[in-house]
């Protein structure tokens, strides 16, 4: 077992850095380590992003739903669902921000943008399986009525030092943390170099 599945992630790395060779998309490699990590109870399907699938709360999503595998910088995801289907101007300040924080050495990864419906409904129900209960799954996870990712109006950023940048500078793009305990989770909520208006506790308030 465990020599097969070595096998397998040596298969993925090679496979990785073919298409990378190719020139696809950088994003490929992280997907093919989600896969790898998954090996043991998914079918495992290796190529571009486009093809990548997981299970969410029970459901199984794709990139047509705006799954994404893992955080990329806006630019090199901008084909995908998750980015093409955002609000144009939210995606517009994004890339601003973007580049404004590569000059002070900080990359900004989207760890997901525009959902489909029933995956941020398969979210909730993974939240409900986290956290014992839909109320406290509601303060991380919104229904897919109310969530502002269903409606193309928020991204989340990555890693930790781009949610810092975007602390101290989204609101020159119109970027806002929008609740108090999502660091990372952030929506057109002001003009440029204007003032972000209060945070909201967490998702289930208000
Ligand atoms: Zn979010």
């Amino acid at each position: 077992m465990q020599k097969s599945r070595l096998h397998l992630i040596a298969t993925i790395v090679v496979t990785a850095a073919a298409l990378t060779v190719a020139g696809c998309a950088a994003a490929s490699i992280p997907a093919a380590e989600r896969t790898g990590a998954h090996a043991g109870d998914t079918t495992v399907s290796v190529g571009p992003p486009s093809g990548e699938t997981a299970e969410v709360g029970g459901h199984t999503v794709s990139t047509a739903d705006g799954y994404a595998a893992d955080g990329a910088p806006i630019a090199e995801i901008a084909h995908t669902p998750s980015i093409a289907n955002l609000d144009p101007d939210l995606r517009r300040a994004v890339a601003r921000a973007t580049e404004a924080a590569a000059e002070d050495g900080v990359e900004v990864r989207i760890n997901s943008g525009w959902r489909r419906r029933a995956y941020q409904q398969a979210l909730l129900d993974q939240g409900v399986e986290e956290h014992g209960s839909l109320d406290e799954a509601r303060r991380w996870v919104n229904t897919p009525d109310r969530s502002t990712h269903v409606q193309g109006r928020a991204v989340d950023v990555g890693a930790l030092d781009a949610a810092v940048w975007m602390q101290e500078h989204g609101r020159r793009f119109g970027l806002c943390q929008t609740y108090e305990n999502e660091s990372w989770h952030y929506e057109l909520a002001t003009t440029a170099g204007g003032e972000c208006p209060p945070m909201r506790r967490d998702s289930s308030a208000g």
